[in-house]
């Protein structure tokens, strides 16, 4: 179910966005990247630097296939967020959203209305977001920085970057790219999204029977009797990052979040297949996912793209010439404890000893602060559940709850049973 989207081509009906979007972050990248690296000001926070595209092009910006306008938002601060807190290459974050055809989209998954779109290479997310969510992420985005500068291995959704398209009818789309958590090598056997609330938290067993795939909730997994296996020493650095990065969701007044957790089997393996297979299918020309682009035999491209970068010359990065580099995905997140193995964490038994298992996890849908509306949702909700079992509840009983329960669901926690009758 996740994961595996509809490549958008030409004549898709949003292959037009699509464009704009690539097309947008790539000037509006390259364009940031060229310069000197200098300090950050407070200005840069609220910093936002505008395109505008059309099909002849200025000295400014290239031509276009479209006309819309473009918007970056904090340049400067999402530079830094990407090169010395995520450590991602410069050239390979480039390439893999700026190469042909690169998007599928996963439609819209949550009730949210947001639409994925994955880069090609599977290592990026592409999230369309509501405005507030957007003016949200811009009134947060010093703290935010803070807390990732503070807390390297933040489980926390990564931010590579925030902008705007407006087409030419004056309808603006926001979005923002983030980290897909999930590995493009590896199966994924099951999903769970859980927020540490049980009401309505359950994809019903008949239909997650003929569909693995399917992103299961809170009551699944407590009547699964699943359990987060995590030896002592991992169980410490876990519990103690989510305490941290619960805290400061609280802090900003954010609820609604939840930790997404995919499980692989390594007995299991990759016999599946699916999600690979599909790949292949969208992109003959996947590359093998475990090198990187200044590793490999294609050197010119990758050199190509920082002497562009360096230039400022953005005709070399148009997605003719971009032929898809290899990257490893996990290459970035082997500095991050909950990420380095095979991009994951692997499972620990009582002696901290690796079990058959890798977790892929973190921390999504971060950016829903608790308004008015959601307070409203709360008296309505309420007045039909237990006002305390219900997800939209005050930012700090949802922080404390959701650590509760996700400490309670890892191994010696006593289970999540007890959040069913509390
Ligand atoms: P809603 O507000 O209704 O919960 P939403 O549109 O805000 O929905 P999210 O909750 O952010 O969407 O995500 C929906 C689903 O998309 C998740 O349950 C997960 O399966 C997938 N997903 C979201 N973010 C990521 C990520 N960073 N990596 C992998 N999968 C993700
Ligand atoms: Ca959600
Ligand atoms: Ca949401």
């Amino acid at each position: 179910q996740v994961l595996v989207g509809n490549l958008i081509g030409e004549g898709h009906e949003n292959y037009v966005l699509m464009y704009n979007m690539l097309t947008g972050i790539r000037i509006a990248v390259s364009r940031c990247q060229a310069k000197i690296k200098r300090p950050l000001t407070d200005e840069d926070y609220t910093a936002r630097h505008k395109f505008s595209f059309d099909i002849v092009g200025n000295e400014l910006t290239p031509s276009a296939k479209y006309d819309f306008k473009f918007k970056d938002y904090a340049p400067w601060v999402f530079r830094e967020l990407r090169e010395e807190e995520f450590r991602l290459d410069p050239a390979d974050y480039l390439l893999s959203l700026t190469a042909k055809y690169i998007l599928s989209e996963l439609g819209s998954p949550g009730k949210s209305g947001s639409f994925f779109y994955f880069s090609r290479d599977y290592r990026f997310i592409i999230k369309t977001i509501h405005h507030n969510e957007h003016k949200f992420l811009r009134k947060i985005l010093k703290e935010y920085h803070t807390h990732v500068r503070t807390n390297p291995h933040t489980l926390l959704s990564r931010f590579y970057g925030l902008h705007r398209v407006k087409l030419p009818h004056g309808k603006k789309i926001h979005f923002v790219i983030m980290n897909n958590l999930f590995p493009p090598h590896r199966d994924i056997h099951e999903t769970y999204d859980l927020k540490g609330s049980t009401v309505g938290r359950l994809y019903p067993e008949e239909k997650a029977a003929v569909n693995p795939r399917a992103t299961l909730k809170d009551l699944n997994w407590i009547d699964r009797k699943k359990t987060l296996e995590l030896g002592p020493d991992k169980r410490a650095y876990f519990s103690e990052q989510l305490r941290r990065d619960s805290e400061l969701l609280k802090k900003l007044n954010v609820m609604d979040y939840s930790l997404l957790v995919g499980i692989h089997n390594m007995q299991r393996g990759n016999r599946d297949n699916v999600r690979s297979n599909t790949l292949k299918v969208f992109s003959p020309d996947l590359p093998h996912p475990r090198r990187k682009a200044s590793q490999i035999g294609n050197k010119s491209e990758a050199s190509a793209v920082r002497r562009a970068m360096r230039q400022s010359d953005v005709k070399a990065l148009t997605p003719e010439t971009a032929n898809l580099p290899d990257s490893d995905p996990s290459d970035d997140r082997r500095h991050f404890i909950f990420y380095q193995d095979e991009g994951g964490m692997r499972a620990t038994d009582e002696s901290n000893q690796p079990m058959d298992t890798i977790y892929y996890l973190g921390i999504i849908d971060t950016l829903t602060p608790y308004t008015f509306l959601k307070k409203i949702e709360h008296f309505w909700k309420g007045l039909k559940a237990d006002r305390h079992k219900i997800s939209p509840v005050p930012a700090v009983e949802y922080g404390d709850r959701f650590f509760a329960f996700i400490n309670a669901i890892t191994r010696g926690g006593g289970g999540g049973e007890r959040f069913k009758s509390e």
